[in-house]
């Protein structure tokens, strides 16, 4: 039951990048716990909402949009990303193009939207599949930190949609196989 006092904020937030690197997936692990490995790709505007109850006084209501099919074209519509508060751009570790497009992807963005107050849009940059081995990104030398600096990605994290443990749990499972301190 909605108290009298309760604030509700509802916040549209985009997750693009290439065909394939795990954005519907992604959507699905955090809205709705799980995840499938057969491949389908989404047809359509679609959007997933996650309800969080912030703390006693605060509702937030986060709209997720998953982008249609058209990441072949690597650009999205003016009207697609209108009124967006934020932005995730996916790349998936195990293929380098996916991260050589996710500066296009930005482009794309800061090109079309713009906050009210004239300033671009948060985007936080997901490294995602790293359950496919997490030193991908470091053989390939990408230094992730001076990356986002440079494109002007509010930070990056490194993601599983498939882990039910997250990240973690595998960061742990990896250093436990090669002998390492955790
Ligand atoms: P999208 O085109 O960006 O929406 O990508 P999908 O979410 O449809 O995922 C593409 C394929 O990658 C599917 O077969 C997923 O099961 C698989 N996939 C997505 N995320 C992960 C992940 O974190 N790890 C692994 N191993 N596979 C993933
Ligand atoms: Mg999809």
């Amino acid at each position: 039951m909605q108290k009298h006092s309760q604030k509700e904020h509802l916040y549209k937030l985009l997750v693009i990048g290439d065909l394939g690197v795990g954005k519907t997936s992604i959507i699905k692990r955090y809205v709705h716990q799980n995840f499938s490995p057969h491949y389908r790709a989404t047809i359509g505007v679609d959007f997933a909402l996650k309800v969080l109850n912030w703390d006693a006084e605060t509702v937030v209501r986060l709209q997720l949009w998953d982008i249609a099919g058209q990441e072949r074209f690597g650009n999205m519509t003016r009207v697609y990303y209108r009124e967006a508060m934020g932005a995730f751009i996916v790349f998936d570790v195990t293929r380098p193009a996916t991260f050589e497009a996710v500066t296009k992807w930005k482009e794309d963005l800061d090109s079309k939207l713009v906050l009210p107050n004239g300033k671009p849009v948060p985007t936080v940059l997901l490294a995602n599949k790293c359950d496919q081995g997490i030193d991908v990104l470091m053989n390939n030398g990408i230094k992730m930190d001076q990356f986002c600096k440079e494109n002007g990605f509010v930070g990056w994290f490194e993601t599983s949609a498939k882990l039910v443990y997250g990240l973690s749990a595998n960061r742990l499972q990896i250093a436990i196989q090669r002998n390492l301190d955790v």
